[in-house]
């Protein structure tokens, strides 16, 4: 009866172990299925186990074939159970080195050989009062199974222990050393009928190290993970391939705009007719509005990718507040509205920060002022005080115009949100401009703050803090502006017949808007359309200036300048070389001065900016 008991004791706990293993959800891996298999054969092995002690101590009345068909089922699920124990090994071992279970189940023939052994061979049978086991070859056979099985996942387990996890080692480890030892103890005392206990020991051991819950909830926030973690490789990779076609797309759509306006930009100079000059303003006001939009949707795509940088210079705010003035001011007229500037001359001019962000900032908020206000006026203040070697200055941009209500100035810095898209349907505009003025502003340390009341106009207003470069004040610069103003309205119209130009652009509309722009300077301009005809001129021929496109075929810019410095003696070796190109990635100027430049002139070309340029690199007569 003890040994029922046993018996009866193991089937309990392994139908626990199936309870508790069934009730849980699981994914459906091959490691969980071969684990499902051993513990239904288990449960069958145990139950087979007790038939074949009932059919052995009962041998005077049960017929000698059931005895033994009855030893033969549980012998058989035996190695049945031993060889998905093997399985499973290995589906543990190989989930960790990524190969598949399949591949290994050649452990199958010499488990297939046993069993034909099992049903062929003779199988000898003890029962006396200390105990009832069989024994002889179809046994014997068994034992030799389980020990290769033991040996060949042993191999396999110090082969890849490296890459596995502990816990999974362990419970190999665990499968191994109890199989090892409950069958070494079996062989030498068959009558201890240990062998269901060591199926029990291998359910438990298999059950506390890698089938608990505990583990399955681990597997299942492992597989979110990765999920998560795929999803946002997919996402960098869709964002970084949009960045690129961006940034290619700001270069392809820049050159044909550059092209546009510098052929109008001669309509308009040498134009007499007057609806002619008429048609060339209104293609010179939709080309800017064109290259405004590209630059806006190429600012964002820059901000969202973490590629806008903020670059601190010297710079002169006053004239930085006179340009912008000059702009705005002419627009505003054009919409009938008045414009007033109240700027603290007593506050620093040169100050340290990012001039360029900071126009772009404060264009962004004139335009939209004179956007939205139909009547009334714009006004701009710059105020401030000086604390220590800091400028903490407020700008603030005041309008009288349409208003925004007070449950609209939440999404107002919302990317790609415009307000009330009824009413400003007819107003251009992205709904970017104040999605990058915030994020620039967030760049240098400060905020946009908005006060609006719907129907009487809104003020946007920032605050800076810029460090002083040297006490001169705003008034005092005026004064010297004044004489600059003069100087350069003798100085534009230039004209230099002396000067030799060479100008290095693949596009010959380029060349053609360059040449067309500079006419009337007389200067002598002359072309390459490849880095390698720049090179051959500048070796052969003296040049006064070069302005070299960024973006060719074969040899680019980059490459063109690279092999010029590397020449050892060419005519051209002191002469200025500007990079010329439509590409506006932030940092652009840096890049070109570290790559050797002398300066850096962005397409579509202003005018002014190329007259400035000429006139700073050439010697005054
Ligand atoms: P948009 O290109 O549409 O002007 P912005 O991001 O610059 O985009 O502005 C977003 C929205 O905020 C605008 O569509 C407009 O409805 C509102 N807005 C911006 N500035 C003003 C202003 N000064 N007065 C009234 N509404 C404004």
């Amino acid at each position: 009866m003890g040994i029922y008991r046993l018996g009866i004791g193991c089937i309990i706990i392994v139908c626990v172990i199936a309870f508790l293993f069934f009730s849980v959800q699981r994914k459906q891996t091959a490691m969980h299925k071969i684990f499902a298999c051993i513990i239904v054969t288990a449960i069958a092995h145990l139950i087979a186990e007790l038939g074949a002690i009932y059919t052995l101590t009962h041998m005077d009345t049960v017929p000698e074939w059931l005895n033994r068909g009855a030893h033969q089922v549980f012998l058989i699920l035996f190695l049945v159970i031993f060889y998905e124990v093997y399985l499973y090994m290995l589906a543990l071992i190989q989930n960790e080195s990524g190969e598949t279970v399949r591949k290994n189940k050649w452990m199958i023939i010499p488990f297939v050989i046993s069993m034909v052994g099992v049903l062929v061979l003779p199988i000898n049978y003890y029962c006396e009062a200390d105990g009832a086991y069989s024994y002889g070859p179809a046994v014997n056979i068994i034992y030799l199974s389980v020990l290769a099985c033991v040996v060949s996942v042993a191999v396999y387990l110090m082969k890849s222990r490296k890459i596995m996890d502990s816990k999974k080692k362990k419970a190999i480890t665990i499968a191994l050393l109890s199989e090892l030892g409950v069958g070494i103890y079996q062989f030498f005392d068959p009558a201890c009928l240990l062998s269901s206990a060591g199926i029990v020991l291998l359910c438990i051991g298999f059950y506390l190290t890698v089938e608990s819950p505990d583990n399955v909830l681990i597997e299942l926030l492992q597989d979110e993970k990765k999920k998560v973690d795929d999803a946002r490789n997919e996402a960098v990779i869709a964002n970084h391939a949009k960045g690129t076609f961006l940034a290619h797309m700001s270069h392809e759509i820049r050159t044909p705009i550059n092209a546009i306006l510098g052929m109008d930009e001669m309509i308009l100079r040498e134009s007499a007719e007057g609806h002619i000059i008429e048609y060339a303003e209104d293609i010179k006001g939709a080309g800017e509005l064109l290259l405004s939009l590209v630059n806006e949707i190429l600012d964002l795509s820059k901000i969202e990718s973490g590629k806008m940088e903020i670059i601190e210079v010297q710079y002169n705010i006053s004239s930085l507040i006179t340009d912008l003035v000059n702009m705005i001011s002419i627009k505003a007229e054009s919409e009938g509205l008045e414009f007033k500037v109240n700027m603290d001359k007593s506050l620093p001019a040169f100050l340290i920060g990012d001039d360029v962000r900071i126009r772009q900032i404060l264009t962004n908020l004139l335009t939209n002022a004179i956007k939205y206000t139909h009547e009334g006026t714009v006004e701009l203040t710059i105020s401030g005080e000086v604390k220590e070697q800091t400028a903490h200055l407020r700008f603030s941009v005041k309008d009288t115009g349409i208003g925004i209500k007070e449950e609209n100035l939440k999404n107002l810095f919302e990317a790609y949100k415009r307000i009330e898209e009824g009413t400003n349907r007819y107003v251009e505009g992205t709904g970017l401009g104040l999605n990058i003025t915030m994020s620039l502003l967030n760049m240098m340390g400060s905020k946009l703050q908005v006060e609006s009341t719907y129907g009487q106009g809104s003020e946007f207003y920032f605050e800076l803090q810029q460090q002083i470069v040297e006490n001169c004040s705003v008034a005092t610069i005026e004064k010297e502006s004044n004489k600059n103003i003069q100087q350069q309205k003798t100085e534009s119209g230039f004209t230099a017949p002396n000067v030799r130009l060479l100008v290095v652009d693949d596009n010959r509309m380029n060349r053609k808007v360059f040449i067309s722009l500079l006419k009337k300077t007389q200067m002598q301009i002359e072309e390459a359309e490849s880095g390698y005809e720049c090179i051959d001129k500048m070796k052969n021929t003296y040049y006064d200036i070069v302005f070299l496109d960024h973006m060719m075929p074969e040899l680019d810019g980059m490459e063109t300048l690279k092999r010029l410095k590397q020449l050892d003696d060419y005519p051209c070796k002191a002469t200025p070389v500007i990079a010329l190109t439509a590409n506006a990635i932030v940092g652009a100027k840096k890049q070109y001065i570290s790559a050797g430049f002398d300066d850096f002139l962005s397409k579509p070309i202003v005018y002014k900016e190329l007259e400035e340029l000429i006139m700073k690199y050439l010697k005054k007569d």
